[in-house]
């Protein structure tokens, strides 16, 4: 009989956005009447931009041409997207060949594919609290996971600790969902903790384009040694709302060798085995992100979210509640207040103003005492939210 991988039995529970919808359908049977403002989701509320619509649609239009139709698709990406990518990057200050750019289905699919490349006995370190995927992932291959907690002392920005070494280490800057961001210093120290260490930190900028202030950094790329030790996983689903249409790009340097290993070729092969490669259309649809067209439509799109972003953290401001991210990041992390916990805040709200957001516990132990809000919904909503909240915790 065939034995199936019991470390799916390891898994925990997926119980958090399960059990925020269970409590939001229970409330609403029992409050038909009611809406909801829902500042939970992690998803997108406004649609592809112009410039991205016009190409898709040329791009089928290719399709049903003998002369312009394409077939399969080359694994590791188009060059012609590669290309741009690889200039993106080139825009920033941080020189790359194109071959060390892949493109991909997002970052989730990349997230869980990318860990092929270790060996199962590596250990990995997550900083929590943490997109839950990160810790899930490794457990399905049966991976040992050091879990390093952050809190507000740090920022939620925690410092490398030479007692709690890791083969593979999680960074996510901007963070879901805490919205902090690593400043250039800090995420330099852990650049030369993983070249000292020997281990390779798997950067998740899935957030980058939120970042406003112009020191913070976009890239671990713009690290001193990071290409020995990084690889950068990017995705165009908040950037450009993709969520729906699936695209990302990853980068591995070919200079990120272990024991006469290189990552870079090692992922060659692993998509050359493993896909077929991201449709033409869609790949043309991601390409239109990065013309300049494209680029001032999705800013116009990304200032909608930054300006829920505002209007929330002014009512925060007001109440006097701690937070973190907002201005660098879609998310905004604050700690309940009158010492409520996370579960307990987010009934308290749900019950007396409608609002519905997510329980820090949900993203590890020491989000407990915390609250995410995300500002992908709707400004009237979010508008809305914000005043209740003001007027429920004025009192
Ligand atoms: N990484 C982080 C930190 C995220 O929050 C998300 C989505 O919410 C992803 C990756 C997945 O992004 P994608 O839609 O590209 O799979």
């Amino acid at each position: 009989m065939i034995t199936p991988n019991m470390h799916y039995a390891d898994l925990k529970e997926s119980y958090l956005f399960y059990h925020i919808a269970q409590k939001t359908n229970a409330y609403l049977e029992a409050n038909p009447e009611k809406h909801l403002f829902r500042m939970g989701i992690g998803d997108v509320s406004l649609p592809l931009c112009d410039a991205v619509i016009k190409a898709l649609h040329e791009a089928v239009d290719d399709q049903a041409e003998k002369a312009r139709f394409h077939g399969y698709m080359p694994e590791c990406g188009a060059p012609f997207l590669r290309e741009i990518i690889q200039d993106h990057y080139h825009k920033q200050g941080i020189d790359l060949t194109y071959e060390e750019v892949f493109v991909s289905s997002g970052a989730s699919d990349e997230l869980g594919d990318i860990l092929d490349l270790f060996d199962k006995s590596s250990s990995a370190m997550v900083i929590e609290p943490a997109y839950p995927a990160y810790v899930d992932a490794n457990v399905i291959a049966g991976r040992g996971i050091i879990h390093l907690a952050s809190g507000k002392e740090n920022g939620f920005l925690p410092e490398p600790d030479e007692e709690a070494k890791a083969d593979l280490i999680y960074i996510c800057s901007p963070n879901n969902p805490t919205g902090a961001v690593f400043d250039k210093a800090k995420l330099q120290r852990w650049v030369d903790f993983a070249n000292a260490n020997g281990s390779v930190i798997l950067f998740d900028a899935a957030y980058e384009a939120f970042i406003e202030d112009d020191s913070l950094p976009h890239s671990i790329f713009e690290m001193e040694g990071a290409k020995t030790c990084a690889i950068e996983i990017c995705s165009l689903s908040k950037t450009a709302g993709f969520t729906g249409t699936r695209l990302g790009y990853t980068v591995i340097p070919k200079d990120l060798v272990r024991n006469g290993m290189c990552f870079n070729e090692m992922w060659v092969r692993n998509r050359t085995t493993k896909t077929n490669g991201v449709s033409y259309i869609i790949q043309k649809g991601g390409a239109a992100v990065f013309t300049e067209e494209g680029q001032r439509q999705i800013r116009e799109n990304i200032q909608v979210y930054k300006n829920n972003a505002k209007t929330l953290m002014e009512a925060l401001d007001q109440l006097g509640i701690w937070y973190c991210g907002g201005k660098n990041a879609p998310y905004i992390w604050l700690q309940c207040p009158k010492g409520l916990g996370s579960w307990e805040f987010f009934d308290y709200l749900l019950q007396e103003i409608q609002v519905v957001g997510t329980p820090g516990e949900g993203f590890g132990a020491c989000g407990e005492g915390y609250f995410r809000f995300s500002t992908f919904g709707s400004p009237e909503d979010t508008q809305e939210a914000a005043k209740r909240l003001v007027q429920l915790l004025e009192k």
